[in-house]
Protein backbone atom coordinates (compact mmCIF):
# COMPACT_ATOMS: atom_id res chain seq x y z
CA UNK A 1 0.00 0.00 0.00
CA UNK A 2 1.40 3.34 -1.45
CA UNK A 3 -1.36 4.82 0.99
CA UNK A 4 1.08 4.56 4.36
CA UNK A 5 4.26 5.72 2.97
CA UNK A 6 2.55 8.76 1.52
CA UNK A 7 1.36 9.40 4.59
CA UNK A 8 4.40 8.92 6.60
CA UNK A 9 6.20 11.77 3.88
CA UNK A 10 3.07 14.26 5.44
CA UNK A 11 4.86 13.82 9.16
CA UNK A 12 8.29 13.81 7.78
CA UNK A 13 9.32 15.88 5.00
CA UNK A 14 8.58 19.37 6.09
CA UNK A 15 10.73 20.76 8.56
CA UNK A 16 12.09 23.42 6.09
CA UNK A 17 8.78 25.04 6.14
CA UNK A 18 9.50 25.16 10.10
CA UNK A 19 12.49 27.59 10.35
CA UNK A 20 10.77 30.74 10.52
CA UNK A 21 7.88 30.29 12.30
CA UNK A 22 7.08 31.98 15.66
CA UNK A 23 5.31 30.75 18.80
CA UNK A 24 2.10 33.16 19.14
CA UNK A 25 1.86 31.87 22.34
CA UNK A 26 3.94 34.51 23.59
CA UNK A 27 1.34 36.86 23.29
CA UNK A 28 0.18 38.59 25.87
CA UNK A 29 -3.53 37.63 25.46
CA UNK A 30 -6.41 36.46 27.62
CA UNK A 31 -6.46 32.43 27.64
CA UNK A 32 -9.04 32.03 24.73
CA UNK A 33 -7.15 33.82 22.21
CA UNK A 34 -3.98 32.21 23.74
CA UNK A 35 -5.70 29.25 22.64
CA UNK A 36 -5.41 30.30 19.26
CA UNK A 37 -1.58 30.64 18.96
CA UNK A 38 -0.38 27.18 17.55
CA UNK A 39 0.24 25.62 21.28
CA UNK A 40 -2.06 22.49 19.55
CA UNK A 41 0.19 22.18 16.57
CA UNK A 42 1.77 19.02 15.48
CA UNK A 43 5.18 18.39 15.82
CA UNK A 44 7.33 16.82 13.41
CA UNK A 45 7.95 12.90 15.21
CA UNK A 46 4.46 11.49 15.29
CA UNK A 47 2.66 13.14 17.93
CA UNK A 48 0.13 11.67 20.46
CA UNK A 49 -2.33 11.23 17.50
CA UNK A 50 -4.67 13.67 15.87
CA UNK A 51 -7.04 13.31 18.92
CA UNK A 52 -4.69 13.18 21.66
CA UNK A 53 -3.22 16.04 23.96
CA UNK A 54 -2.22 18.84 21.96
CA UNK A 55 1.99 18.35 21.86
CA UNK A 56 3.75 21.72 22.38
CA UNK A 57 5.72 22.78 18.54
CA UNK A 58 5.72 25.06 16.23
CA UNK A 59 2.95 26.04 14.07
CA UNK A 60 2.44 24.63 10.92
CA UNK A 61 1.63 26.23 7.56
CA UNK A 62 3.71 28.16 5.17
CA UNK A 63 4.74 31.54 4.85
CA UNK A 64 4.25 33.10 8.53
CA UNK A 65 6.07 35.98 9.07
CA UNK A 66 7.86 36.56 11.88
CA UNK A 67 6.04 39.09 13.68
CA UNK A 68 3.44 37.73 15.36
CA UNK A 69 -0.61 38.75 14.04
CA UNK A 70 -1.74 42.11 15.33
CA UNK A 71 -4.10 41.63 17.74
CA UNK A 72 -7.17 43.51 18.50
CA UNK A 73 -10.20 43.51 21.38
CA UNK A 74 -9.96 40.77 23.82
CA UNK A 75 -12.98 38.62 23.05
CA UNK A 76 -13.32 37.58 26.72
CA UNK A 77 -14.60 41.12 27.46
CA UNK A 78 -17.52 40.46 24.42
CA UNK A 79 -20.50 39.88 25.44
CA UNK A 80 -22.02 36.54 25.38
CA UNK A 81 -24.38 34.11 27.28
CA UNK A 82 -22.97 30.93 26.38
CA UNK A 83 -24.09 28.69 23.82
CA UNK A 84 -28.04 27.76 23.40
CA UNK A 85 -27.95 24.18 21.77
CA UNK A 86 -25.04 21.50 23.25
CA UNK A 87 -24.07 20.82 19.59
CA UNK A 88 -24.73 22.26 15.96
CA UNK A 89 -24.38 20.20 12.61
CA UNK A 90 -23.54 21.70 9.47
CA UNK A 91 -24.15 19.87 6.56
CA UNK A 92 -23.20 21.55 3.36
CA UNK A 93 -25.04 20.41 0.07
CA UNK A 94 -23.81 21.96 -2.81
CA UNK A 95 -26.16 22.52 -5.84
CA UNK A 96 -29.18 20.77 -3.20
CA UNK A 97 -32.23 21.96 -4.75
CA UNK A 98 -35.91 21.63 -3.05
CA UNK A 99 -36.93 20.83 -6.95
CA UNK A 100 -35.52 17.65 -6.59
CA UNK A 101 -36.07 16.66 -2.65
CA UNK A 102 -39.39 17.68 -2.28
CA UNK A 103 -40.51 14.79 -4.88
CA UNK A 104 -37.58 12.48 -3.02
CA UNK A 105 -39.04 13.37 0.34
CA UNK A 106 -42.49 12.93 -0.55
CA UNK A 107 -41.34 8.81 -1.92
CA UNK A 108 -40.20 8.22 1.25
CA UNK A 109 -36.44 8.13 0.01
CA UNK A 110 -34.82 10.42 2.50
CA UNK A 111 -35.87 9.31 5.43
CA UNK A 112 -33.59 10.69 7.52
CA UNK A 113 -33.92 14.77 6.04
CA UNK A 114 -37.85 13.96 6.88
CA UNK A 115 -37.01 13.43 10.08
CA UNK A 116 -35.16 16.41 10.48
CA UNK A 117 -38.40 18.43 8.04
CA UNK A 118 -41.07 16.94 10.14
CA UNK A 119 -39.62 18.04 13.04
CA UNK A 120 -37.84 21.12 12.06
CA UNK A 121 -38.37 24.30 10.10
CA UNK A 122 -37.56 24.58 6.05
CA UNK A 123 -36.64 27.37 3.68
CA UNK A 124 -36.32 28.07 0.11
CA UNK A 125 -32.72 29.63 0.83
CA UNK A 126 -32.71 33.05 -1.54
CA UNK A 127 -28.71 33.42 -3.15
CA UNK A 128 -26.61 35.46 -4.71
CA UNK A 129 -25.67 35.41 -8.77
CA UNK A 130 -23.20 35.38 -9.90
CA UNK A 131 -24.03 31.49 -8.43
CA UNK A 132 -20.17 31.05 -7.87
CA UNK A 133 -19.19 27.91 -5.28
CA UNK A 134 -16.29 29.35 -3.66
CA UNK A 135 -17.96 32.89 -3.22
CA UNK A 136 -21.19 31.75 -1.95
CA UNK A 137 -20.10 28.91 0.43
CA UNK A 138 -17.72 31.91 1.83
CA UNK A 139 -20.54 34.23 2.04
CA UNK A 140 -22.30 31.24 4.17
CA UNK A 141 -18.98 30.87 6.34
CA UNK A 142 -18.47 35.24 7.02
CA UNK A 143 -21.90 36.32 6.26
CA UNK A 144 -20.36 38.78 4.26
CA UNK A 145 -21.02 39.63 0.10
CA UNK A 146 -18.36 38.51 -2.07
CA UNK A 147 -16.91 42.12 -2.81
CA UNK A 148 -15.85 42.01 1.01
CA UNK A 149 -14.85 38.65 1.50
CA UNK A 150 -12.49 38.88 -1.45
CA UNK A 151 -13.68 35.07 -2.62
CA UNK A 152 -15.14 36.57 -6.32
CA UNK A 153 -14.88 32.74 -7.94
CA UNK A 154 -13.03 30.27 -9.42
CA UNK A 155 -10.22 32.38 -10.14
CA UNK A 156 -7.85 32.88 -6.73
CA UNK A 157 -6.83 36.39 -7.69
CA UNK A 158 -9.34 38.48 -9.68
CA UNK A 159 -8.02 39.74 -12.75
CA UNK A 160 -5.32 38.09 -12.84
CA UNK A 161 -5.28 34.72 -15.06
CA UNK A 162 -6.53 31.88 -13.90
CA UNK A 163 -3.68 30.00 -12.29
CA UNK A 164 -4.87 29.07 -9.08
CA UNK A 165 -8.17 28.75 -7.04
CA UNK A 166 -9.23 30.60 -4.14
CA UNK A 167 -8.03 29.83 -0.71
CA UNK A 168 -8.40 30.51 2.82
CA UNK A 169 -5.36 32.93 3.02
CA UNK A 170 -7.34 35.03 0.00
CA UNK A 171 -10.73 35.37 2.29
CA UNK A 172 -10.73 38.94 4.11
CA UNK A 173 -13.35 37.98 6.46
CA UNK A 174 -13.25 35.11 9.45
CA UNK A 175 -15.08 32.34 9.19
CA UNK A 176 -17.53 31.71 11.56
CA UNK A 177 -15.24 28.70 13.22
CA UNK A 178 -12.44 31.24 13.20
CA UNK A 179 -14.80 33.29 14.88
CA UNK A 180 -16.00 30.72 17.66
CA UNK A 181 -12.43 29.38 18.13
CA UNK A 182 -11.55 33.06 19.58
CA UNK A 183 -14.34 32.67 22.02
CA UNK A 184 -13.24 29.09 22.96
CA UNK A 185 -16.00 27.40 21.44
CA UNK A 186 -14.57 23.98 19.23
CA UNK A 187 -15.27 23.63 15.89
CA UNK A 188 -14.08 20.45 13.51
CA UNK A 189 -14.72 21.27 9.66
CA UNK A 190 -14.43 18.96 6.61
CA UNK A 191 -14.12 19.97 3.28
CA UNK A 192 -15.38 23.44 3.01
CA UNK A 193 -14.87 25.12 -0.31
CA UNK A 194 -11.49 27.14 -0.14
CA UNK A 195 -10.61 26.64 3.44
CA UNK A 196 -7.29 25.24 2.42
CA UNK A 197 -4.51 26.02 3.87
CA UNK A 198 -5.79 24.94 7.02
CA UNK A 199 -4.55 27.37 9.51
CA UNK A 200 -4.48 26.73 13.24
CA UNK A 201 -7.81 27.22 15.43
CA UNK A 202 -8.40 26.88 19.18
CA UNK A 203 -7.58 23.83 21.38
CA UNK A 204 -10.12 20.70 20.10
CA UNK A 205 -11.04 21.99 16.69
CA UNK A 206 -9.89 20.67 13.56
CA UNK A 207 -10.12 21.44 9.98
CA UNK A 208 -9.98 19.06 6.93
CA UNK A 209 -9.54 21.28 4.29
CA UNK A 210 -11.06 20.69 0.46
CA UNK A 211 -7.21 19.87 -0.90
CA UNK A 212 -7.47 16.47 1.40
CA UNK A 213 -10.12 14.64 -0.65
CA UNK A 214 -8.73 15.50 -4.53
CA UNK A 215 -5.04 14.96 -3.10
CA UNK A 216 -4.68 11.49 -3.40
CA UNK A 217 -6.36 11.27 -6.45
CA UNK A 218 -3.62 10.28 -8.12
CA UNK A 219 -5.57 9.09 -11.05
CA UNK A 220 -6.68 12.63 -11.47
CA UNK A 221 -4.06 14.77 -9.77
CA UNK A 222 -0.15 15.76 -10.32
CA UNK A 223 0.38 15.81 -6.71
CA UNK A 224 1.74 13.23 -5.19
CA UNK A 225 0.69 13.61 -1.38
CA UNK A 226 -0.47 15.08 0.84
CA UNK A 227 0.87 18.23 2.85
CA UNK A 228 1.08 19.49 6.42
CA UNK A 229 -0.93 22.80 5.22
CA UNK A 230 -3.96 20.00 4.22
CA UNK A 231 -5.33 20.00 7.55
CA UNK A 232 -5.09 21.28 11.43
CA UNK A 233 -3.47 19.82 13.59
CA UNK A 234 -1.49 18.69 10.83
CA UNK A 235 -0.90 15.02 12.76
CA UNK A 236 -4.91 14.33 11.54
CA UNK A 237 -3.35 13.63 8.72
CA UNK A 238 -1.71 10.83 9.84
CA UNK A 239 -5.12 8.60 10.64
CA UNK A 240 -7.40 10.47 8.13
CA UNK A 241 -5.25 10.39 5.12
CA UNK A 242 -5.57 6.39 4.70
CA UNK A 243 -8.80 6.52 4.71
CA UNK A 244 -9.27 9.16 1.13
CA UNK A 245 -10.37 6.19 -1.76
CA UNK A 246 -8.69 6.90 -4.88
CA UNK A 247 -11.25 6.67 -8.03
CA UNK A 248 -10.04 3.65 -9.16
CA UNK A 249 -10.71 2.26 -5.94
CA UNK A 250 -14.71 2.18 -6.40
CA UNK A 251 -16.59 -0.35 -6.07
CA UNK A 252 -18.82 -1.62 -8.66
CA UNK A 253 -21.26 -3.37 -6.54
CA UNK A 254 -21.64 0.21 -4.77
CA UNK A 255 -22.45 1.80 -7.87
CA UNK A 256 -24.65 -0.40 -9.68
CA UNK A 257 -27.84 1.52 -8.36
CA UNK A 258 -26.52 5.00 -10.05
CA UNK A 259 -25.29 2.79 -13.04
CA UNK A 260 -27.32 0.70 -15.00
CA UNK A 261 -24.72 -1.51 -17.26
CA UNK A 262 -23.94 -4.87 -16.67
CA UNK A 263 -19.98 -6.14 -15.89
CA UNK A 264 -18.55 -5.77 -18.66
CA UNK A 265 -19.38 -2.31 -19.50
CA UNK A 266 -19.17 -1.04 -16.08
CA UNK A 267 -15.66 -2.59 -16.81
CA UNK A 268 -14.30 -0.91 -19.46
CA UNK A 269 -16.20 2.20 -18.90
CA UNK A 270 -16.24 3.25 -15.05
CA UNK A 271 -12.97 1.48 -13.94
CA UNK A 272 -10.90 1.16 -17.06
CA UNK A 273 -9.49 4.05 -18.76
CA UNK A 274 -7.27 7.09 -17.41
CA UNK A 275 -9.24 9.67 -15.70
CA UNK A 276 -11.26 11.94 -18.12
CA UNK A 277 -11.86 15.31 -17.29
CA UNK A 278 -16.23 15.85 -17.76
CA UNK A 279 -16.83 13.01 -18.90
CA UNK A 280 -19.96 11.25 -17.30
CA UNK A 281 -18.35 7.79 -15.63
CA UNK A 282 -14.73 9.35 -14.90
CA UNK A 283 -16.57 12.45 -12.95
CA UNK A 284 -19.06 10.50 -11.11
CA UNK A 285 -16.00 8.07 -10.10
CA UNK A 286 -14.54 10.98 -8.81
CA UNK A 287 -17.13 12.84 -6.93
CA UNK A 288 -18.51 9.14 -5.45
CA UNK A 289 -15.09 8.41 -3.96
CA UNK A 290 -14.53 12.10 -3.01
CA UNK A 291 -17.41 12.76 -0.95
CA UNK A 292 -16.86 8.93 0.15
CA UNK A 293 -13.98 9.60 1.60
CA UNK A 294 -14.91 13.22 3.01
CA UNK A 295 -17.98 11.03 5.08
CA UNK A 296 -15.38 8.52 5.96
CA UNK A 297 -12.46 11.20 7.52
CA UNK A 298 -15.26 13.22 9.25
CA UNK A 299 -17.10 9.98 11.09
CA UNK A 300 -13.32 9.30 12.38
CA UNK A 301 -12.26 12.40 13.43
CA UNK A 302 -15.77 13.43 14.85
CA UNK A 303 -16.12 10.18 16.62
CA UNK A 304 -12.61 10.63 17.98
CA UNK A 305 -13.13 14.35 18.87
CA UNK A 306 -15.89 15.77 19.49
CA UNK A 307 -16.85 19.26 18.75
CA UNK A 308 -19.25 21.69 19.52
CA UNK A 309 -20.06 22.58 15.68
CA UNK A 310 -19.47 19.66 13.40
CA UNK A 311 -19.08 20.72 9.81
CA UNK A 312 -19.18 18.61 6.98
CA UNK A 313 -19.48 19.71 3.06
CA UNK A 314 -20.40 17.61 -0.25
CA UNK A 315 -19.50 18.30 -3.50
CA UNK A 316 -21.32 15.43 -5.75
CA UNK A 317 -24.83 16.81 -5.91
CA UNK A 318 -23.31 19.80 -7.54
CA UNK A 319 -21.64 17.75 -9.82
CA UNK A 320 -23.97 14.88 -10.87
CA UNK A 321 -26.45 17.82 -11.48
CA UNK A 322 -25.01 19.13 -13.88
CA UNK A 323 -23.69 16.40 -15.89
CA UNK A 324 -26.85 13.79 -15.89
CA UNK A 325 -30.19 16.28 -16.08
CA UNK A 326 -30.80 15.28 -19.53
CA UNK A 327 -30.94 11.38 -18.76
CA UNK A 328 -33.09 12.45 -15.71
CA UNK A 329 -35.49 14.78 -17.47
CA UNK A 330 -34.98 14.58 -21.05
CA UNK A 331 -38.13 16.84 -21.55
CA UNK A 332 -36.69 19.99 -22.97
CA UNK A 333 -33.93 18.33 -24.70
CA UNK A 334 -33.13 17.32 -28.23
CA UNK A 335 -34.11 13.96 -28.72
CA UNK A 336 -30.70 12.93 -29.54
CA UNK A 337 -29.23 14.26 -26.47
CA UNK A 338 -30.48 11.54 -24.36
CA UNK A 339 -30.75 8.19 -26.12
CA UNK A 340 -33.04 5.41 -24.39
CA UNK A 341 -30.30 3.55 -23.98
CA UNK A 342 -28.68 5.98 -21.86
CA UNK A 343 -31.65 7.07 -20.12
CA UNK A 344 -31.80 3.40 -18.91
CA UNK A 345 -27.72 3.95 -18.03
CA UNK A 346 -27.81 7.14 -16.24
CA UNK A 347 -31.43 8.14 -15.66
CA UNK A 348 -31.01 7.38 -11.94
CA UNK A 349 -27.97 8.74 -10.86
CA UNK A 350 -29.31 11.89 -9.67
CA UNK A 351 -31.71 11.00 -7.42
CA UNK A 352 -30.08 8.20 -6.43
CA UNK A 353 -27.41 10.38 -4.81
CA UNK A 354 -29.67 12.31 -3.28
CA UNK A 355 -30.78 9.18 -1.79
CA UNK A 356 -27.02 8.01 -0.95
CA UNK A 357 -26.21 11.66 0.49
CA UNK A 358 -29.55 11.29 2.89
CA UNK A 359 -27.46 8.19 3.73
CA UNK A 360 -24.70 9.85 4.80
CA UNK A 361 -26.73 12.75 6.78
CA UNK A 362 -27.99 9.35 8.95
CA UNK A 363 -24.39 7.87 9.40
CA UNK A 364 -23.30 11.53 10.37
CA UNK A 365 -26.20 12.21 12.87
CA UNK A 366 -25.25 8.64 14.27
CA UNK A 367 -21.69 10.48 14.61
CA UNK A 368 -22.60 13.43 15.91
CA UNK A 369 -25.52 11.95 18.34
CA UNK A 370 -28.94 13.18 19.52
CA UNK A 371 -29.45 16.04 21.16
CA UNK A 372 -27.31 17.94 18.49
CA UNK A 373 -29.20 20.91 16.37
CA UNK A 374 -28.74 20.35 12.95
CA UNK A 375 -28.54 22.47 9.80
CA UNK A 376 -28.85 21.54 6.25
CA UNK A 377 -28.16 24.37 3.87
CA UNK A 378 -27.06 24.64 -0.61
CA UNK A 379 -25.64 27.53 -1.60
CA UNK A 380 -27.68 27.41 -4.91
CA UNK A 381 -30.32 25.40 -5.86
CA UNK A 382 -30.21 23.70 -9.79
CA UNK A 383 -32.60 23.18 -13.33
CA UNK A 384 -31.76 21.78 -16.65
CA UNK A 385 -30.36 23.78 -19.36
CA UNK A 386 -31.56 22.62 -22.24
CA UNK A 387 -28.51 22.00 -23.50
CA UNK A 388 -25.66 19.95 -23.74
CA UNK A 389 -22.57 19.31 -22.58
CA UNK A 390 -23.97 21.14 -18.80
CA UNK A 391 -27.32 19.94 -18.77
CA UNK A 392 -28.29 21.12 -15.80
CA UNK A 393 -27.15 24.41 -13.97
CA UNK A 394 -27.57 27.22 -11.51
CA UNK A 395 -27.29 31.18 -12.48
CA UNK A 396 -25.44 32.75 -15.73
CA UNK A 397 -22.60 30.15 -15.56
CA UNK A 398 -24.71 28.26 -17.50
CA UNK A 399 -26.79 29.20 -20.36
CA UNK A 400 -30.73 28.21 -20.45
CA UNK A 401 -29.69 27.42 -16.38
CA UNK A 402 -32.41 29.65 -13.91
CA UNK A 403 -30.82 32.07 -12.46
CA UNK A 404 -29.59 32.21 -8.85
CA UNK A 405 -32.18 29.29 -7.94
CA UNK A 406 -33.15 29.18 -4.38
CA UNK A 407 -31.01 27.11 -2.35
CA UNK A 408 -32.27 24.55 0.24
CA UNK A 409 -32.45 25.33 4.46
CA UNK A 410 -33.39 22.77 6.95
CA UNK A 411 -33.32 22.91 10.39
CA UNK A 412 -34.10 21.19 13.31
CA UNK A 413 -33.47 20.04 16.61
CA UNK A 414 -32.94 21.60 20.30
CA UNK A 415 -33.05 25.51 20.30
CA UNK A 416 -35.11 25.48 16.80
CA UNK A 417 -38.85 25.35 16.28
CA UNK A 418 -40.99 22.43 16.08
CA UNK A 419 -42.46 22.18 13.02
CA UNK A 420 -43.18 21.17 10.47
CA UNK A 421 -42.95 24.96 9.23
CA UNK A 422 -41.93 27.00 6.35
CA UNK A 423 -39.71 30.12 6.56
CA UNK A 424 -40.97 32.88 4.68
CA UNK A 425 -37.56 34.38 3.23
CA UNK A 426 -33.91 33.47 4.35
CA UNK A 427 -30.94 34.61 2.66
CA UNK A 428 -27.35 32.84 2.29
CA UNK A 429 -26.24 36.01 4.42
CA UNK A 430 -28.05 34.90 7.15
CA UNK A 431 -26.55 31.70 7.97
CA UNK A 432 -23.48 33.08 9.66
CA UNK A 433 -25.34 35.29 12.49
CA UNK A 434 -27.69 32.40 13.16
CA UNK A 435 -25.07 30.11 13.93
CA UNK A 436 -23.32 32.61 15.98
CA UNK A 437 -26.42 33.15 18.10
CA UNK A 438 -27.09 29.50 18.65
CA UNK A 439 -23.58 29.13 19.89
CA UNK A 440 -24.28 32.02 22.06
CA UNK A 441 -21.87 34.54 20.05
CA UNK A 442 -22.98 37.93 19.12
CA UNK A 443 -23.07 38.56 15.03
CA UNK A 444 -21.19 41.42 13.90
CA UNK A 445 -22.76 44.49 13.16
CA UNK A 446 -20.78 44.72 10.00
CA UNK A 447 -22.79 41.36 9.05
CA UNK A 448 -25.83 41.88 6.41
CA UNK A 449 -28.01 39.08 7.14
CA UNK A 450 -29.91 38.51 10.51
CA UNK A 451 -30.50 36.24 12.77
CA UNK A 452 -33.41 33.67 11.81
CA UNK A 453 -35.59 34.58 14.27
CA UNK A 454 -38.68 32.74 13.19
CA UNK A 455 -36.74 29.77 12.95
CA UNK A 456 -35.66 29.52 16.55
CA UNK A 457 -37.61 27.99 19.27
CA UNK A 458 -40.12 30.85 20.61
CA UNK A 459 -38.38 30.49 24.18
CA UNK A 460 -34.93 31.23 23.48
CA UNK A 461 -33.14 34.56 24.36
CA UNK A 462 -33.14 37.52 22.14
CA UNK A 463 -30.23 38.39 19.78
CA UNK A 464 -27.31 39.37 21.82
CA UNK A 465 -25.86 43.16 21.06
CA UNK A 466 -24.13 42.71 18.23
CA UNK A 467 -20.57 43.75 18.33
CA UNK A 468 -18.98 46.08 16.44
CA UNK A 469 -16.86 43.76 14.26
CA UNK A 470 -15.60 40.30 14.12
CA UNK A 471 -12.75 41.36 12.18
CA UNK A 472 -11.47 43.89 15.20
CA UNK A 473 -11.95 40.90 18.11
CA UNK A 474 -9.18 38.20 18.67
CA UNK A 475 -6.09 37.49 16.11
CA UNK A 476 -6.71 40.18 13.32
CA UNK A 477 -6.72 38.69 9.92
CA UNK A 478 -3.14 40.05 8.44
CA UNK A 479 -2.36 40.48 4.84
CA UNK A 480 -0.80 37.55 3.86
CA UNK A 481 0.99 36.00 1.44
CA UNK A 482 -1.26 34.20 -0.80
CA UNK A 483 -0.08 29.97 -1.19
CA UNK A 484 -0.83 28.32 -4.42
CA UNK A 485 -0.45 25.02 -4.86
CA UNK A 486 -0.07 24.73 -8.81
CA UNK A 487 -0.44 20.92 -9.35
CA UNK A 488 -3.46 20.78 -7.43
CA UNK A 489 -4.67 24.33 -8.86
CA UNK A 490 -4.69 23.17 -11.98
CA UNK A 491 -5.96 19.83 -11.75
CA UNK A 492 -8.70 21.49 -9.98
CA UNK A 493 -9.32 24.00 -12.67
CA UNK A 494 -9.65 21.65 -15.39
CA UNK A 495 -12.48 19.74 -13.91
CA UNK A 496 -14.48 23.20 -13.43
CA UNK A 497 -13.63 23.83 -17.08
CA UNK A 498 -14.62 20.62 -17.83
CA UNK A 499 -17.58 21.49 -15.76
CA UNK A 500 -18.43 24.58 -17.25
CA UNK A 501 -18.01 26.25 -14.34
CA UNK A 502 -15.28 28.37 -15.73
CA UNK A 503 -13.76 29.34 -19.28
ZN1 LIG B 1 -22.43 25.35 -5.76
Amino acid sequence: MIRHREVERVSSGAPALFVRLVRLAALSLAPALVALGPAGCAREEAGPGPNGAAPEAEGPGPRRTDTPPPVGIDPTSVGTRGKLVDRLFVFALDGATWDLLDPLLESGRLPHLAGLVERGVTAELRTLEPTVSPAIWTTIATGFLPRDHGILGFDGVPGATMTTLPNARMRRRKAFWEILAGFGIRAGVVGWWASWPADPLNEGSFLVSDRVPYSRMEAAIRRASLTREDAWPPDLLDSLGPLVERPDEIAPAAVRRFLHMDRDEMQRRLLGGAYRMGSYLPEFKFVYQSDRSTVKMARAALAAQPVDVAVVYLTGIDTVSHLYWHFMEPEGFPPQAAPEGDRRRYGEVIPEYYVLVDGYLGDLLDTVGDGTTVIVVSDHGFGPTGRLPWSGGHGRLTPGAPIAPAGVLVLAGPGIAVGPRRLERAHVLDIAPTLLHLMGVPAGEDMLGRVLTEALASDGPPELPRVDSHERIGILRPDRDIPTDPAGDSERLERLRALGYIQ
